[in-house]
């Protein structure tokens, strides 16, 4: 399956904000944001320039894509899903996002970035429900128990990760048994819990011209 493999430290810098997408390394001196927060290229340093309209949704939509790892084809596959859905379009949009099979792995803990977590689904360590599961954007439902394999709970990273999510916190829609590498659904995701800096509205815009 096709997949953003652009260099994760530019996105950052590009967009002006850390996008934690290296794991750990985000959150160690080593972040190329900490140590270069300008943007990249041969004019990353050039003096500030007024964006218009268009270039700052652009850059929104942009910065979602790079945050859940997705490319331009899938992404507008989801808008149009949210744009189906009753409701507000853009909150729709990010709900979507944060069910994927990937992201709630993320969240979970299990892997230190969703790029990590996306691999392990690839790789058959994720069951749903019992049963294995290894597509990165299968959307998760409510009460749906997202687990690890038992052969995979051995995992030294696995568990160093899970260590780590003390850090970063689960959000309050999952509740994770980490002693049984277990979480359960208990609700979907709502806007309140999504707390990245993201303006929705900026790409329902964008995608409405
Ligand atoms: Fe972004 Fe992480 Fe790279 Fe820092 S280390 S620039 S947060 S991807």
């Amino acid at each position: 399956m096709a997949r953003n493999i652009g260099a994760a430290c530019r996105s950052c810098r590009r967009e002006g904000l850390k996008l934690y997408l290296k794991g750990d390394r985000c959150y160690s001196d080593k972040c190329s944001y900490e140590r270069r927060a300008f943007g990249p290229g041969q004019h990353g340093q050039a003096r500030f320039k007024k964006l218009s309209n268009y270039a700052i949704q652009l850059r929104e939509k942009q910065k979602v894509k790079s945050m859940y790892g997705m490319l331009e084809g899938q992404f507008r596959l989801y808008f149009h899903r949210a744009d189906l859905q009753k409701g507000v379009t853009g909150e729709n949009l990010l709900v979507l996002l944060e069910r994927r099979l990937d992201n709630t792995v993320f969240r979970l803990g299990f892997a230190s970035s969703r790029g990590q977590a996306r691999q392990l689904v690839r790789h058959k360590h994720i069951l749903i429900n019992g049963k294995k599961v290894d597509i990165p954007s299968f959307l998760i439902s409510t009460g749906d128990v997202v687990s690890l394999k038992e052969k995979s709970r051995a995992n030294a990273g696995i568990n160093d990760n899970l260590e780590a999510v003390a850090r970063r916190g689960v959000p309050s829609w999952i509740e994770l048994d980490k002693d049984n590498f277990k979480g359960t659904i208990k609700t979907l995701p709502n806007r309140e819990e999504i707390t990245m800096p993201i303006q929705e509205q900026l790409i329902v815009e964008l995608y409405s011209k």
